[in-house]
């Protein structure tokens, strides 16, 4: 653990210093590039209006894209979903956000795509007729849980007040921002003097959270759920890691209860990586101290970035 946040640190500090105007985020709104801070959308933009929208976020790591192609796989399927197209295409996209990254001298990046229905709405009119916007940003890599929280485990709760948005109402495969559910998550989870919601999908079982997958660790096996929740390219390279390892891992409906009486558990999400959590609803998880299972997973997770079968050099020029 230590060792990749030191390395990220130092990283974090040159980017600290620069004098580039992109250092702090960059953003390419309408085919122009400008700083982040400087970025707007028209109001009109049924995205805004009605978060009729998709988006994707991968992510750069010690200046390597990591996994780009998944998340631009899922952004295709979700676009198809929702009847959306990219005005650009996948190796438009792919050279632009390179160009990004040199451009900002940004490192360590969490890179946002946002595909909207553009300024006309689907009522009255054909999707096909219709023609969308994309907008993409880059800002200094974002963490879910901060990395001195991920020393010690992050405080969860599964929450009482509000449940996952169920699938027949939206499609959670489709990764969207119609995030109502877990604001409402977030704020009960200060309510509880927590941090992290956990939602339930009303039958029993639990979802996902604010941006993240879960996975609990029982008797030596990894337990997440199978449905209602975004089917997560950072899960997905959990289940490869444990795969590799012989670990054993069962995509199921995962009851509240076993969240409960776990030994481990973690999040996982691009923006963060693999996020250990030690307390749930105030009470320890398992010895409450993060677990042997999450830190051997944790760590093959930061190796795999510099795998080249799943990243790649960004040239910086
Ligand atoms: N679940 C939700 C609701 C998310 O928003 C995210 C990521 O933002 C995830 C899960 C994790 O997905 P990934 O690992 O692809 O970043």
């Amino acid at each position: 653990m230590e060792a990749v946040f030191a390395g990220y640190e130092q990283r974090l500090a040159a980017l600290k210093s620069s004098t580039n105007p992109f250092a702090g985020g960059i953003a390419w709104v309408e085919g122009e590039l400008v700083p982040l801070a400087e970025a707007r959308i028209p109001l009109m933009d049924q995205g805004f209006l009605r978060s009729d929208l998709t988006y994707d976020v991968p992510a750069i790591w010690d200046g390597r894209f990591f996994r780009l192609d998944d998340h631009l796989d899922r952004l295709e399927k979700s676009c198809a979903k929702l009847r959306l197209r990219s005005p650009l295409d996948r190796e438009a996209v792919r050279a632009t956000l390179c160009e990004m990254a040199a451009r900002s001298g940004i490192r360590d990046a969490f890179v946002c795509l946002i595909v909207t229905r553009g300024l006309k709405a689907v009522r009255g009119n054909r999707p096909a007729d219709l023609v969308n916007n994309l907008y993409m940003f880059l800002s200094p890599y974002v963490w879910v849980v901060p990395p001195e929280m991920q020393r010690t485990g992050a405080p969860a709760i599964v929450t009482r007040t509000v449940r996952r948005t169920p699938p027949g109402a939206f499609d959670p495969t489709v990764k969207n921002l119609q995030w109502g559910d877990f604001t409402r998550g977030l704020l009960e989870a200060q309510d509880r003097d927590a941090i992290y919601p956990i939602l339930p999908d009303g039958d029993g079982n639990i979802t996902e959270g604010a941006g993240y997958n879960i996975v609990l660790v029982k008797d030596g096996v990894l337990h997440t759920p199978e449905r209602g929740v975004l089917e997560g390219v950072t899960r997905k390279t959990v289940m490869e890691i444990a795969a590799a390892r012989g670990i054993e891992v069962r995509l199921e409906h995962v009851p509240v209860d076993l969240a409960y009486h776990c030994d481990e558990l973690f999040f996982c999400t691009t923006a963060a990586g693999v996020m250990p959590v030690t307390t749930l609803d105030g009470r320890p998880v398992g010895g409450g101290q993060v677990g042997p299972v999450t830190r051997q997973i944790w760590e093959a997770y930061w190796d795999l970035h510099y795998d080249p079968q799943l990243s790649f050099p960004i040239d910086y020029h």
